[in-house]
């Protein structure tokens, strides 16, 4: 199946029209900050997307009380999945960015029932960068750390 990819301008996304009742979504819950539907492409049963109800593309544009709030429900959700679908493992995955994978440029979670042998799979190229690097990397992002 094709990749799908929304290309609306910020504001009229398909997430913000779920948001305001324009389009139909399978929703599971909702709270002042969050909305939780069933994604259109179920990868396994039980496939939800937990996104903020306001605008933001990706996790650099939503505030720490939408990302928190984001978390409560993913949680929420996960306990819900658990009791209803029963699966052996689950996934989380958020994307940000077109090479970061994501589609719909409105920030969500995959909250995803895994089962072994789903066919889901992640390229994950392990490279061993060695104890300098990591320390050199380290010190770069803990300066970045206390700019803020
Ligand atoms: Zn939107």
């Amino acid at each position: 199946m094709p990749r799908f990819v929304d290309t609306s301008p910020p504001g009229v996304c398909i997430f913000c029209r779920i948001a305001r009742g324009e389009l139909p979504a399978a929703r599971v819950f909702e709270d002042d900050l969050t909305m939780a539907f069933m994604d259109i492409g179920q990868v396994n049963p039980g496939h939800v997307l937990v996104a903020t109800k306001r605008h933001a593309a990706t996790l650099f544009d939503i505030t720490p009380e939408e990302g928190a709030a984001v978390m409560r429900t993913v949680q929420r959700v996960a306990a819900a999945i658990g009791d209803t679908f029963d699966p052996p493992g689950l996934t989380l995955l958020q994307a940000n960015g077109k090479e970061g994978d994501q589609t719909v440029f409105h920030f969500h979670m995959h909250v995803l029932p895994r089962h072994a042998d789903d066919g889901v799979g992640l390229s994950w190229p392990r490279k061993e960068s060695g104890m300098e690097a990591l320390h050199a990397y380290a010190l770069k992002l803990a300066g970045a750390l206390r700019a803020e």
